[in-house]
């Protein structure tokens, strides 16, 4: 992977959460100027610190248990996968940062204290094997928490079966929809394919709309297939449903007169506010395609939004940061996040 794309991708994300925290409960009609200025400071939400325990959780299993992807799908694999998650998870549950004030999703918040209870429950060994569900399960939540931390996985360096696969076990540990599973299978397959394509082409325009057009609308019908084995309860209602969506969304692209159209206006609107899982993929996506060749244009746009501004502009960072790199991102932003976060940050190479 080409470190400077890489850097991109991980400070593009970590930007968008902290830029888009200051609007992400403020209407688009309250939006005031100041707000839309890259912030001085840098604080981070729930976004930026479930990537860093959902990376780093995977690097881990990738290290340590490779047996149990290789097994795949055996179920007790695909078990064991989701149990080493949650358990992961939980270091951010517990994490003295994990605060009020940095909005952590319900859904999340929800599931890992079940799963926590769980794992402390007395008599463990007599209780039946855990499938590294039982936190999430019952909730029929496809809130956006399992996307908004799945694009730095895009960045490692495993076949993109194995990434899909991932992306929805790591998902099913907190939410219980089909969707969520999906987008954050999406995302990290979108951020892969944008890696890639630095590989094989020569720069400059390589990033069309036409291109984000049909990538990102490539990457969520490839996350359909490569995870079909995993995702649970996807009927061909939804399936049917989801293509329409996203179809919607590769044509918002290719639009002429879409470019102009939110730049004055609020994009989640229109193409979805992203507090649910695949809108948070389709706006982040349709923002990168719109524009993209200006990453600070495409994050602003993410952020002047009355929907989940941090969690669209992270996943949208995440995106235009793996394109065009932390060079025509915004570099003023280095040493400006908080130290913890700065930290870790900076020293991310794949
Ligand atoms: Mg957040």
């Amino acid at each position: 992977m080409n470190q400077r794309y890489v850097t991109g991708c991980i400070y593009g994300l970590a930007l968008g959460d902290a830029w888009g925290r200051i609007t992400e409960f403020v209407k688009y009609e309250d939006i005031t100027p100041d707000m839309l200025i890259l912030p001085p400071f840098l604080q981070v939400t729930d976004d930026t610190q479930m990537s860093l325990y959902a990376l780093a959780a995977t690097r881990e299993l990738l290290n340590e248990h490779p047996d149990w992807v290789q097994s795949l799908p055996d179920t007790r694999s695909a078990n064991q996968i989701r149990c080493f998650y949650a358990d992961q998870f939980l270091g951010y549950f517990h994490d003295p940062d994990n605060t009020f004030d940095r909005a952590p999703g319900r859904t999340v918040i929800g599931a890992l204290r079940a799963w926590d209870l769980l794992r402390k429950a007395p008599n463990r060994e007599n209780l039946p094997e855990l499938t590294g569900l039982e936190g999430a399960q019952g909730s029929g939540s496809k809130g956006c928490g399992t996307i908004m931390r799945s694009p730095w996985m895009g960045l490692l360096n495993i076949d993109e079966g194995a990434l899909v696969t991932l992306a929805i076990l790591q998902s099913q540990t907190t939410h219980d929809h089909p969707y969520a599973d999906w987008a954050a299978a999406a995302a990290a397959l979108l951020v892969r394919r944008i890696m890639a394509a630095h590989g094989g082409a020569p720069q400059g325009d390589l990033f069309t709309q036409e291109w984000w057009s049909e990538a990102g609308y490539e990457a969520g019908v490839d996350a359909l297939e490569l995870g079909r084995p995993y995702y649970l309860d996807f009927t061909p209602e939804l399936e049917a449903e989801l293509l329409k969506f996203l179809a919607a969304g590769a044509n918002e692209i290719q639009d002429p007169q879409a470019y102009d159209r939110y730049l004055n206006n609020d994009i989640s609107q229109a193409l979805g506010q992203g507090w649910i899982a695949e809108e948070c993929y389709r706006t982040a996506w349709v923002a990168a395609g719109l524009y993209g060749g200006n990453p600070e244009q495409a994050l602003r746009v993410l952020v002047n939004t009355t929907g989940d501004s941090d969690s669209l502009a992270a996943v949208g960072g995440a995106f235009v940061g793996a394109a065009y790199g932390l060079d025509e991102l915004l570099p003023q932003i280095l040493g400006t996040f908080e130290p913890r976060y700065e930290k870790t940050l900076s020293n991310f190479t794949i």
